[in-house]
């Protein structure tokens, strides 16, 4: 009980037993910390093929197959939230993060400014001026659209060099996550800077185009600088984690990697624990924002074994915090994601029907056997899902490492078929690797400015990210299968779950169909000064 509730039960001692007000978590409305959890692209589908898994799959690997979400259902509050940004039907995560960290409408790919063009504080700034501390964990990298959202200010998400150094500015007491290349000066002195990483044999590489040392301004700042799990996990006080150049591994190599003893990348659920362990020191209390931003990637690729992966990273990430959670009642959770990625399904469909089963009812006394005219999928799927090797993203690294002649469809069924439970034909592997003139093709474009691209079928200009168009053409080849579906291979306007956890007047004001702008805000109030 805190000094405020020991004198409101003081005055009230003569009317009522103090023992008879409620609990603590229901009688006060006060919240000293604020925990954001965005799952990038993390639509209900993408949490169904969680609740799949955990409760469907013969071998799933998840503990009397409760879920955090199952976990958060039992003390809070589910919502829904509406992500689209101003004058957009659907949303990107740049701009979604940013109605989370401002409650202002951005438009598409900005970062932490409104629809107008102007910087609009955030709830890292707002949280600073109550003397709380702040911290942001990402398990892409830190520069990346939706950790950037939360402290800087900038035009575009692209400008990245820009976006730490605002970082660095708004000065959050916890950074956990990679993209070492936007804070080493252009022409960086890789051996000084490879001793930070133990002999990691890493070749650095600065994407600045500048001459500044932002690891230096951050050590003159006070940050400890971590650049491995050892390293983060000796980190006190103001800690900049950085853990790889570009982006942190993804969750089949972080599962694959767990228990070698010579990892030196901390996993999403480690570097969310030592941020807890950092911020909870502050009497004030903090704004925490973690984000499992994977998922997202796995759907952009339509990637199904990896997003179950990427599903079961954030599971584990959640139940650590729903762990912390149990003696920090004073904490405001809001668990959601900025958009769907993908538009994931597992769907019926005329592929290979079950076999006729024999059933005992009623029904069928009379009958010989039961069999579906359509085929609805099997749960052993999930197991196979669980089994993938390497994410399609490897998959096609691997191919395209090969000497030129060796890049065969062959060799792609020879690849795939050892990485994955769903094996491909040489003529699927032909149809994968077919070029076409870019019927999209635009000058200069980051992504469209390629002559020759993968030959899709058909909604090309949903599928933007051509040099990675073969993996959702692998997706393609192996949907009946695996029985999944995705519709695109960008974002969904999926209207997404919001869940809540925190004391009962401060989950009242969730219990509509909310927008992103509303969740925002609601974080953001729930810090009253
Ligand atoms: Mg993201
Ligand atoms: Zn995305």
């Amino acid at each position: 009980m805190n000094l405020k509730n020991v004198l409101t039960c003081l005055l009230v001692i003569n009317l009522l037993s103090c023992s008879a007000l409620p609990h603590k978590s229901n009688a006060t409305a006060d919240i000293n910390n604020v925990i954001l959890v965005i799952g990038d692209g993390m639509g209900p589908q993408q949490v169904g093929l969680l609740l799949a898994y955990a409760r469907q799959a013969p071998h799933s690997i998840i503990k009397d197959h409760i879920t955090a979400f199952d976990r958060l259902m039992q003390n809070g509050q589910l919502s829904i939230s509406l992500t689209h940004s101003a004058d957009s039907l659907v949303t990107d995560s740049a701009a979604s993060a940013t109605q989370l960290a401002t409650g202002h409408l951005a438009r598409p790919e900005m970062i932490g400014i409104d629809q107008y063009g102007n910087a609009q504080e955030n709830i890292i700034s707002k949280a600073k001026r109550l003397g709380k501390s702040t911290g942001l964990v990402s398990d892409t990298r830190i520069t990346h659209a939706t950790p950037a959202a939360f402290a800087a200010h900038q035009a575009h998400r692209s400008m990245e060099s820009e976006i730490a150094e605002d970082l660095l500015q708004a000065e959050p007491d916890v950074m956990l996550s990679a993209g070492l290349s936007y804070w080493l000066p252009e022409s960086v002195n890789h051996t000084v800077y490879q001793q930070h990483f133990n002999g990691l044999g890493k070749n650095l590489k600065s994407k600045r185009h500048d001459q500044k040392d932002l690891l230096s301004a951050a050590k003159n700042k006070g940050y400890t600088l971590a650049f491995n799990k050892q390293q983060l996990q000796q980190a006190q006080g103001k800690t900049l984690g950085l853990f790889a150049d570009t982006s942190m591994v993804n969750g089949i190599s972080e599962a694959q990697q767990q228990d070698n003893p010579l990892r030196q990348q901390p996993t999403l659920q480690e570097m969310t624990q030592q941020a807890l362990s950092i911020l909870e020191k502050n009497d004030q209390g903090f704004f925490l924002m973690v984000e499992a931003g994977q998922i997202d990637w796995a759907g952009h690729q339509n990637d199904t074994g990896l997003l179950l992966h990427e599903m079961l990273r954030i599971n584990t990430t959640l139940n650590t915090l729903l762990d912390w959670l149990k003696d920090h009642e004073n904490t405001l959770l809001i668990v959601t994601a900025d958009h769907e990625t993908g538009g994931f399904g597992f769907s019926y469909s005329a592929g290979k029907l079950a076999d006729p089963i024999y059933l005992p009812g009623d029904a069928f006394a009379n009958k010989h056997s039961f069999q579906a005219q359509f085929s609805f999928g099997s749960p052993t799927i999930l197991d196979r899902l669980y089994q993938q090797k390497l994410s399609y993203n490897d998959i096609f690294k691997l191919f395209d490492d090969l000497p030129k002649q060796r890049q065969t469809p062959t060799e792609l069924v020879n690849i795939i078929n050892s990485n994955s439970e769903f094996p491909i034909t040489e003529q699927q592997a032909q149809t994968i690797l077919s070029i076409e003139e870019n019927p999209l093709y635009i000058q200069g474009h980051k992504y469209l400015g390629s002559h020759k691209v993968a030959k899709m079928p058909v909604n090309g200009a949903f599928f933007p990210y051509q040099a990675d168009n073969r993996a959702n053409l692998l997706a393609q080849a192996v949907a009946t299968q695996q029985q999944a579906v995705w519709s695109t291979g960008t974002h969904t306007s999926t209207p997404v779950y919001a869940f809540i956890q925190g004391s009962e007047p401060t989950l009242q004001p969730f219990k509509k169909i909310l927008h992103h702008t509303d969740l925002g805000n609601l974080a953001i109030q729930a810090f009253k000064p």
